[in-house]
């Protein structure tokens, strides 16, 4: 079978979501004056971040059939994502999310659910042609809060494996959007055994490991699974761990605006230099993932420096400029 060149390398699955950021840094739910519309969602965000990386991406999800729907299929489109496996639902609203920031580092958040389009993306919705020449599928764990989404998340995952894609999976663990903490873990941990890529932050590793310790958190959670762990450290950099080589990546020092989709940005970093090869598994030394996580820490220092997620993130050429003027031999 031969596909088109523009057959998309990347899919991503999961919410789509206008968030609404706080007019102001430092206030509460009660002080808030406004709140402003900015697309959103993290694999949206991924499928965004990575097409302006220059890699073919194409992302699955569900939208209401109303002006929020419209703008944010428009939006993907607008930023070459390929949008044909999103779905329009009469029935129910696009999803929002309300945000305060206590400060730039930290997000509280009211979900406008309850249901929300993203949690009715059914199985029968998924196009498996998206698939036939992608090198790697990422979703998060807001799409298995709830069926009919939960289920289709599985099948698309299967779906990727049939392709030979690398499964990434982004924990995202939004306590608040769960049942409890209890079915949270159980629904999280039954991926495991699926995914090729587990990315975590340092409190979900910790929570999930059993441990504060990195390396021996990541030793417990790679034997449920995963052949490559990644944690993202903020400010810090990244760390990542397989059965053979592990190490951490140092940070690059800018001047943080707002820290809003990193960790997307950074994914999607990490992902483009990961289907750059046919086989991801060649890619599994510890030169070549030092080199692909230096990368994604300059995708995501690069996406702190400006407000908002979409803006913020940066082009290929951007990245490139950045890690010459920092040094980086590349
Ligand atoms: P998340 O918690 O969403 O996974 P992070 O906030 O840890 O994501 O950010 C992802 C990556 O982006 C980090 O590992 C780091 O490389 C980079 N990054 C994030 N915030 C900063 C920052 N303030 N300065 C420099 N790099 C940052």
């Amino acid at each position: 079978m031969t596909h088109a060149a523009s057959d998309p390398r990347i899919v991503t699955l999961g919410e789509i979501i206008m968030d609404m950021f706080p007019q102001e840094i430092g206030k509460s739910f009660a002080e808030v004056t406004a709140f402003l519309p900015k697309p959103g969602g993290a694999p949206a965000n991924v499928a965004v971040a990575a097409a302006r990386l220059g890699t073919a991406t194409a992302y699955i999800g569900k939208v209401g059939e109303d002006a929020f729907g419209h703008v944010l299929v428009d939006v993907l489109r607008s930023q070459n994502v390929e949008t044909r496996g999103i779905a329009f639902d009469p029935d129910v609203r696009t999803t929002m999310v309300f945000i305060t920031m206590p400060d730039e580092h930290t997000q509280e958040f009211v979900f406008y659910r309850n249901p929300g389009a993203d949690l009715q993306l059914r199985t029968d919705e998924l196009d498996a042609s998206l698939f036939a020449n992608a090198r790697a599928f990422h979703f998060g764990s807001l799409s298995l809060v709830e069926e009919p989404a939960r289920s289709a998340t599985y099948a698309a995952i299967e779906m990727a494996k049939k392709a030979g894609a690398l499964v990434s999976f982004d924990v995202n663990y939004r306590p608040t959007l769960w049942a409890s903490p209890q079915e949270a873990q159980a629904e999280i941990r039954r991926i495991l055994p699926l995914a090729d890529l587990l990315k975590v932050n340092e409190v979900e590793i910790a929570l999930l490991g059993g441990s504060g310790d990195l390396e021996s958190a990541c030793r417990t959670l790679l034997a449920q699974g995963p052949g490559l762990i990644v944690v993202t450290l903020g400010a810090e950099g990244s760390f990542f761990c397989t059965n053979q080589v592990s190490g951490a990546v140092a940070p690059f020092r800018v001047n943080t605006v707002d820290a809003t989709g990193c960790g997307d940005a950074f994914i999607a970093g990490l992902l483009t230099r990961l289907t750059a090869s046919d086989d991801w598994h060649e890619l599994l030394t510890a030169e070549t993932l030092r080199k692909a996580l230096t990368f994604g820490n300059a995708v995501g220092a690069l996406t702190a420096l400006t407000r908002g997620v979409i803006p913020a993130l940066p082009s290929k050429e951007q990245v490139h400029n950045f890690l010459q003027q920092q040094g980086v031999d590349w």
